[in-house]
């Protein structure tokens, strides 16, 4: 006989933890399946262990300018197990957290993969499962490419587990893991070399961040090594080797780190049996309402192939239960107006449109205003880093349609601005707000 509940959740991770303890909320009978730790990659893997390690090489940035404000700082050096070993401890407290909350709201935790049977029928751990609801949020895994010695490099997920910091590095990827993870391994004092398979990192992001993060990594001392597609990987005396399709060689490296995209955890979980559309790529389409093609069975989060962020996940989640369980017929996730962050040395941030699709939508109706300037931090000394801001706005009241940023503190001030541009701000209503002085933030009230 199968165990009967209200919802089966796919997935401990953010996605899954958020709609299952939404439902439970609402008096639902749920299990969860998660056969690793709870908290999914953004916790383990992802978010998590990777603000933690920004925040080390953001601290060593520190350091440096430490002496232009007068201290004498004698360092000596930095200690990368005692980092690891804090971060995994704070890891571990948030796994027991959420452990706690799910038996605080009475949601069974099943420690084991779950497959489809039939399209309410799922089979975890030798025991048969059914529910009129199926929630499939099982995120997804870094990429290998498929080139001979690529199991010679590791992934974001074996940077996580690197021991001791390596000394030189060749970071292969254009998105935002390779380029966090490229900042922090050379923010702690590693030989950090980037390569792309084009001229610049983070291509669809608004060309000014381009550009710039392109400009804050080379001046925080990594190697960019550009117009390169790897095809081999080589163990050699120095280290390993990488031969690229244009017949360059790259030698000398002792972390090969690939951060070449992410792929869907969608094989092997028997849609095909349940009769679950995937695309080519083996995402699982959803419509609006996070609905897949069979009734009753909803994807959410990464999976879904849509903007692969927590709080995305979170919030289509939540919004999902809040439709099911608690009758809030047109609560959905609008995957529009979604601000990120990327956590780069300085920060980036950015939401709604870049120049190039403003443009395309609005053609000459779209304005830009643009402002850069060494923030007052690096006033005292010799190291500076430039900060810069761009304003996209569009149609004759100007309404900003986007906001691209890079400079310190632009990770805790795009937030606010997000809910201002939601709400359909215009120049005139960011002109009229009263600046903060003396901050970086103020620019963006007071741009001409
Ligand atoms: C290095 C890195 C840094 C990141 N940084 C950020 C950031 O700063 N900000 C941000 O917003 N996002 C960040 N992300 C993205 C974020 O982690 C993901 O968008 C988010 O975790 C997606 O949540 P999810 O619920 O869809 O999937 P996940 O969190 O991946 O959870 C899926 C879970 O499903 C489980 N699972 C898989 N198959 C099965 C099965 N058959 N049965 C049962 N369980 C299964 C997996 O074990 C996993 O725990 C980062 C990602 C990475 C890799």
């Amino acid at each position: 006989m199968a165990r009967q509940y209200d919802l089966l959740v796919i997935g401990g991770g953010s996605g899954g933890l958020a709609a299952a303890q939404r439902a439970a909320e609402y008096g639902a009978k749920v299990a969860v399946f998660e056969p690793n730790r709870l908290g999914g990659t953004c916790v383990n893997v992802g978010c998590v262990p990777k603000k933690v390690m920004w925040y080390a090489a953001d601290l060593a940035h520190d350091l440096e300018l430490a002496a232009d404000y007068g201290f004498r700082v004698d360092r000596k050096g930095h200690d990368w197990p005692a980092l690891k070993q804090r971060r995994d401890a704070y890891v571990a407290r948030l796994n027991a957290i959420y452990e706690r909350n799910l038996n605080n709201k009475d949601i069974t935790w099943v420690e084991a993969a779950a497959t489809f049977s039939a399209p309410r029928q799922l089979v975890a751990g030798g025991e048969a499962f059914t529910a009129p609801h199926i929630i499939v949020a099982t995120g997804g895994q870094p990429t290998l490419p498929a080139l001979p010695g690529a199991e010679l490099g590791i992934t974001s997920d074996g940077f996580f587990e690197l021991a001791e910091r390596p000394d030189r590095v060749l970071v292969v990827g254009s998105g935002y893991v390779a380029v966090e993870l490229a900042g922090v391994l050379r923010g702690l004092g590693a030989e950090v070399s980037l390569m792309m398979r084009y001229e610049r990192p983070l291509r669809s992001f608004d060309d000014m961040l381009s550009k710039q993060v392109m400009a804050a990594l080379e001046y925080q001392g990594v190697q960019a090594i550009t117009h390169a597609v790897p095809n081999a990987v080589t163990q050699e005396e120095d280290g390993l080797t990488v031969a690229t399709a244009d017949g360059r060689r790259h030698a000398g490296f002792d972390c090969l780190l690939w951060a070449i995209g992410r792929s869907p955890n969608s094989r092997g979980l028997g849609l095909e049996q349940a009769g679950i559309a995937m695309d080519d790529r083996g995402f699982v389409p959803t419509d609006l309402w996070q609905n897949t093609n069979v009734e009753g069975v909803y994807a959410i989060g990464d999976v879904t192939g849509r903007d692969a962020l927590t709080p995305v996940a979170i919030a289509a989640g939540r919004r999902l239960a809040d439709r099911v369980f608690d009758d809030q017929s047109d609560r959905r996730l609008a995957y529009e107006w979604i601000p990120t962050v990327i956590f780069t040395h300085p920060p980036t941030g950015t939401v709604g449109l870049t120049e190039a699709a403003a443009r395309q939508q609005y053609g000459d109706a779209v304005k830009i205003y643009e402002s850069s300037f060494v923030s007052m931090y690096y006033a005292l000394g010799e190291t500076k880093s430039t900060t810069h801001m761009k304003l996209v706005t569009a149609g004759s009241e100007e309404r900003v349609v986007g906001c691209h940023l890079i400079g310190d503190g632009s990770d805790e001030m795009l937030q606010g601005f997000a809910v201002a541009i939601r709400m359909g701000a215009t120049k005139k209503d960011f002109d009229d707000t009263v600046a903060i002085h003396p901050t970086s933030a103020e620019e963006l009230v007071t741009m001409r």
